[in-house]
């Protein structure tokens, strides 16, 4: 079976990033067809608009996206292609997995956290006014649809994954109303797995402070979208930061797997950038496919290539550049069973 998959390369390191991860697929032994379309700076010359129709188009029809980092224009007027993808293709599940690296620096080891945010609604529905001159207002919107919604994908994720437990995360102590059904609606649900998968609540303050303690006691964490984006950047904080942080956006019809960083515009056609991000979220693409001994195999590659340490890239204090890194991952794949020869 050939997977055809919309590749949107980006912008700044994205082409570059986006060359080696298909690179990288491709010798996973999967056959995949790259239907490679253009968002973003590229865009905006050739379309008007950093988010045409037509990848929003391809992505609908193929059903899965793999993209590379996108220049948000300051001050241009333009929507985030980001926020335009969720918001067009009902992406409502941002999944960030941050596992421990050897070989990436860190202040931690053995962590091994999933971050399940709710990517539609809270404070990012963008509903904001001022109050005469003075004063702003910003709505934060909740509901139990959404709600019910994100704590089901977190808990079929654990039930897929072999995941043991699931930690719902709120202010309900302060947000009586819009927290409180949060918190209702996720146990709601917690209550459907009761015996398969365990579940508790933190409020978000302590959660911060305890996932610096002690993120070993915890496994697939559950957020609305405003906590979901700080404790997603915290997590990639203690396994080494955004070089190395894969994500996905999920939805009902379609997935696009992204990495988290930015388009890194000052490494942009160097070969210097790291696409371990990309390629870990190429890894999250195939096991969305249904492929989960080929993610595994790639993830292993990865970190092998890492923890030898010859072949990296410069922000891990290595000197190898982009397609370089990627030679040594699908050397490393090759001589694993089960991989393409040649
Ligand atoms: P950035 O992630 O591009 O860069 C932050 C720092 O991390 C820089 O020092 C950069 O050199 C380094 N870095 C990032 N990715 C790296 C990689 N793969 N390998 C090695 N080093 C890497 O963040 P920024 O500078 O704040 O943003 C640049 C642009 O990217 C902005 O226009 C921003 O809006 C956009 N952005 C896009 C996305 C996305 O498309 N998902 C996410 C974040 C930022």
């Amino acid at each position: 079976m050939t997977y055809r998959v919309t590749l949107i390369p980006g912008d700044g390191i994205g082409p570059e990033l986006a060359e080696a991860t298909t690179r990288v697929l491709d010798a996973t032994g999967i056959e995949f067809e790259w239907e490679s379309v253009v968002a973003g700076e590229a865009a905006i010359e050739h379309h008007g608009t950093p988010l045409p129709e037509g990848v929003l188009e391809s992505i609908r029809r193929t059903k899965v996206g793999l993209k590379g980092p996108i220049t948000t224009p300051v001050g241009g007027g333009f929507r985030s292609v980001n926020v335009g993808l969720r918001q067009a293709l009902g992406l409502y599940a941002n999944l960030r997995p941050a596992r421990s690296m050897q070989g990436v620096e860190s202040r931690y080891e053995g962590i091994d956290l999933v971050i399940v945010r709710e990517n539609t609604e809270d404070l990012y529905a963008g509903i904001e006014h001022m109050v005469g001159p003075d004063a702003a207002e910003s709505i934060k919107i909740i509901t139990r649809a959404a709600s019910e919604r994100i704590a089901r994908f977190a808990f079929e994720y654990a039930v897929a994954n072999g995941r043991h437990k699931v930690t719902a995360v709120h202010k309900a102590n302060i947000m009586k109303l819009s927290d409180g059904l949060f918190l209702e609606s996720c146990r709601t649900v917690a209550a459907e797995y009761e015996g398969r998968v365990g579940f508790e609540d933190r409020i978000v303050d302590n959660m911060c402070m305890q996932l610096v303690q002690k993120p070993e006691l915890y496994d697939v964490l559950v957020l609305p979208n405003l906590y979901g984006d700080i404790v997603s950047d915290l997590a990639a904080g203690l396994v080494g930061g955004l070089g190395v942080a894969p994500g996905a956006n999920i939805g009902i019809d379609a997935a696009v797997f992204e990495p988290v960083h930015g388009s890194a515009p000052k490494y942009a056609g160097l070969d210097k950038a790291n696409p371990t991000a990309m390629i870990l979220s190429g890894a999250l693409m195939l096991r969305h496919l249904r492929h989960p001994a080929e993610a595994d195999r790639l993830e292993a590659a990865v970190r092998e290539v890492i923890a030898e340490g010859r072949s990296t890239t410069y922000d891990l204090g290595g000197s190898t550049g982009t397609a370089g890194f990627a030679d040594a991952v699908i050397a490393r794949l090759r001589t694993t069973v089960g991989g393409r020869q040649g």
